[in-house]
């Protein structure tokens, strides 16, 4: 039977992974089916336990069902199980569920090959909901000299830097209080795709600085128009995007696809 495997979202219509995963699978030669299916919001674990029944291997989960997905794992992996939420569902050979997150190491993935250098940088990431709660562990393990989280709500900033203040030299807090300049700033709030900018000092850019939206789209987000008008090189999150699905794949299959050309032909399909 052709292994099967899916992104669970909600809605999930819009979902590129399908054509990433069907793309990878033609790279590598491998026989398998990615659908992708709409869960109903009550009831995850009941959607998951289906397609297992109806021979699915592994899935990608995306909003709203990341926490639901980490909730029904037997097994976690220590990122997954720091981040506390997870992306890629895998079923073992005993049946038993193990759930990881991937989206952490396909932005540090994305930002080497954009030959970011994370060692030694000053970075300050926007945003503190879930894909934050997802990347900084990862972030924090390629040894920048600082990380600084800002919110618009200043206390999710500041647990979310107390949780992993084990890892490295992290602090948190609201705009207002953010203290540039940076080598790298990420923008993870959803501002941009409301076509908003957090209010961000004017001074935010060292020189050389990259600025990276983990929004993508065909036109540059806002965030990155005001970066590129202050010197800052921008990247969008289509990279992030792809490079997480290769984690995925490389979990399910063992084998790690070539993500550049792939990455190539869905920007042309924007
Ligand atoms: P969440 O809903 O969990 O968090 C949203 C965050 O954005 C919160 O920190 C929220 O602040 C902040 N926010 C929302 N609106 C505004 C605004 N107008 N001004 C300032 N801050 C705002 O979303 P996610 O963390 O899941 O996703 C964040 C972004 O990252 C989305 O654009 C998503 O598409 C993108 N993403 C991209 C991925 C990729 O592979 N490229 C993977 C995952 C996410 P507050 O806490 O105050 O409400």
């Amino acid at each position: 039977m052709t292994d099967r495997y899916c992104v669970f979202g909600h809605p999930v219509g819009h979902s590129k992974s399908p054509a990433i995963h069907a793309a990878f699978a033609e790279q590598t030669f491998d026989a398998i089916e990615y659908t992708a299916i709409e869960a109903p919001v009550d009831d995850f674990a009941g959607a998951w336990r289906d397609f297992v029944a109806q021979g699915g291997r592994g899935a990608n989960v995306t909003v709203p069902f990341k926490e639901d997905a980490f909730r029904l794992c037997d097994t976690l992996s220590p990122r997954a199980r720091r981040a506390g939420a997870v992306n890629t569902l895998i079923l073992g050979g005993n049946g038993l569920t193990y759930g990881d997150t991937t989206d952490g190491v396909g932005l540090v993935n994305d930002l080497k090959r954009h030959g970011v250098a994370l060692a030694g940088a000053r970075v300050l990431v926007l945003g503190a909901g879930g894909a934050v709660r997802g990347v900084l562990a990862p972030l924090l393990q390629a040894s920048p000299a600082s990380l600084h989280i800002a919110n618009r709500t200043a206390d999710k900033a500041i647990a979310l830097a107390r949780d992993v203040a084990d890892l490295g030299p992290v602090s948190g807090s609201g705009f207002e209080a953010i203290e540039g300049p940076f080598d790298l700033v990420i923008n993870a709030t959803s501002a941009s795709l409301a076509g908003d900018l957090p209010p961000l000092p004017d001074d935010l850019f060292a020189p050389g600085a990259t600025a990276y939206d983990m929004m993508y789209a065909a036109e540059p987000t806002v965030f990155l128009h005001w970066a590129a008008e202050r010197g800052a090189r921008g990247v969008d999150g289509l990279g992030m995007l792809v490079e997480q699905a290769a984690e995925s794949f490389f979990q399910w299959r063992g084998k790690r696809p070539d993500t550049g050309p792939v990455l190539e032909a869905l920007r042309r399909s924007l």
